[in-house]
């Protein structure tokens, strides 16, 4: 989000300052399962992804550099009860230009691999334009990008404190010394919290961890495979390269500072067991190690995109709540609008806002309270 932002920010005129406490990729972005797909609940999120989709897809002749970007097509997979609630989501998705139409199982099955089994799916959200990218790949490119139009870039350095006089922004203190500056926009992942606390703003955020567990399928027996959120199942997945699937999987509660990096033997086995209920090839399939990383979790499942009200130049963008890649764009560009303009022009952030949670006006998801918002 930060590195969008500097990108957005020199696209506006102004040259920003961007900076990292580690490396660049060292929170969330770096660990990213990196799925993009449309189908969501809200009409925000639905133009954010389509946005940002866009944005990726064309990112070589947008940004400059290539994104990774692989059209796996998608499968949402429903289960019982939750049939109309995806024909809803695909009407929504459709009305904001979408490519998406929901299928009966019995339809997806003639446009997923052979043998793949649709057992517990009512219904069936397909989407033949999205896929994957290379997080890694966005994130440096637009790094690359901003610095080339004028932006900096540092890293190894921690910001401690906020510094505000008067109710608005005058910069920063890092470990590396003090920084002024008019506007500051705070996209810390799930450290945001330690830096509005101080001034009095409580960011409701909790963090859990996720795993990404890495597979070889039996190449002759399915050679390829779409991306999949299937959510009866309770996990998403995704080729790679070669005969990689990359499965993401559990949430669970986490220190922030020392959770365990590796993935669980019994979630591992418990991946393959649900995948090969979807293709008998995932039996035979090989458990190759894998990663977790964190997700910055709202009460909604979705992020907050504002201005503090009570601090004039401080911008938020936080709580992605593990599906923020596919917006990052989008949402970059939200944030360097609100920092220089006061407001998000070209997607109107508005319900996204900080206050809705004060105001009991939270977005709703067809899914309940899961990644799959
Ligand atoms: C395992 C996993 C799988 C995922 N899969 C998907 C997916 O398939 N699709 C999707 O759309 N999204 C996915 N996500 C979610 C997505 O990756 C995140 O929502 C997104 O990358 C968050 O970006 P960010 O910039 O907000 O946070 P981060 O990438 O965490 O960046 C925050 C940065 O702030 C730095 N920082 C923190 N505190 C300070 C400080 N005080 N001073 C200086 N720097 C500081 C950190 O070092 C970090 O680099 C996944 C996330 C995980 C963890």
């Amino acid at each position: 989000m930060g590195a969008a932002a500097a990108y957005f920010l020199t696209r506006l005129g102004v040259k920003p300052l961007l900076l990292e406490r580690a490396t660049l990729g060292s929170g969330g972005t770096g660990r990213s399962l990196a799925i993009l797909r449309m189908h969501y609940s809200n009409e925000i999120t639905v133009r954010i992804a389509h946005e940002s989709h866009r944005i990726i897809a064309a990112f070589l002749e947008e940004v400059g550099a290539p994104s990774g970007f692989v059209r796996t097509g998608y499968l949402l997979l429903a289960g019982p009860g939750q049939e109309n609630a995806l024909r809803r989501n695909v009407a929504l998705g459709r009305r904001v230009g979408v490519k998406t139409e929901s299928l009966s199982p019995a339809d997806a099955a003639k446009i997923a691999p052979p043998g793949f089994s649709f057992d517990g799916v009512a219904a069936v959200a397909y989407e033949p334009e999205s896929g994957y990218a290379d997080s890694s790949a966005v994130l440096n490119g637009f790094a690359s990008a901003a610095r080339a139009a004028g932006a900096k870039v540092q890293l190894g350095t921690n910001v401690t404190a906020i510094r505000v006089a008067d109710g608005r922004v005058v910069g920063v203190d890092t470990d590396r010394g003090r920084l002024e500056s008019g506007a500051v926009i705070v996209v810390a992942g799930p450290w945001t919290p330690d830096l509005l606390a101080p001034l009095g703003i409580k960011v409701p955020l909790s963090v859990v961890r996720h795993q990404v567990v890495r597979l070889h399928r039996p190449l002759d027996r399915l050679p390829s495979h779409p991306t999949v959120g299937d959510v009866p199942g309770g996990l998403s997945f995704r080729p790679d390269s070669g005969d990689v699937t990359l499965v993401g999987v559990r949430e669970d509660p986490a220190e922030r500072d020392t959770f365990k990096q590796s993935v669980d033997t019994d979630v591992a086995e418990d991946a393959l067991t649900l995948l090969a209920k979807r293709h008998s090839a995932f039996a035979d399939a090989g458990w190759d190690g894998g990663w977790c990383g964190l997700f910055d979790i709202t009460p909604d499942w979705h992020p907050i995109i504002d201005r503090v009200p009570e601090i004039e130049g401080l911008v938020l963008g936080v709580g992605f709540s593990g599906h923020g890649f596919k917006l990052s764009p989008a949402v970059g560009r939200a944030l360097a609008e609100l920092a220089v303009h006061g407001r998000a022009s070209t997607i109107e952030m508005q319900p996204l806002r900080f206050a809705r949670f004060e105001e009991g006006d939270l977005l709703r998801s067809a899914y309940g309270g899961t990644v799959f918002a």
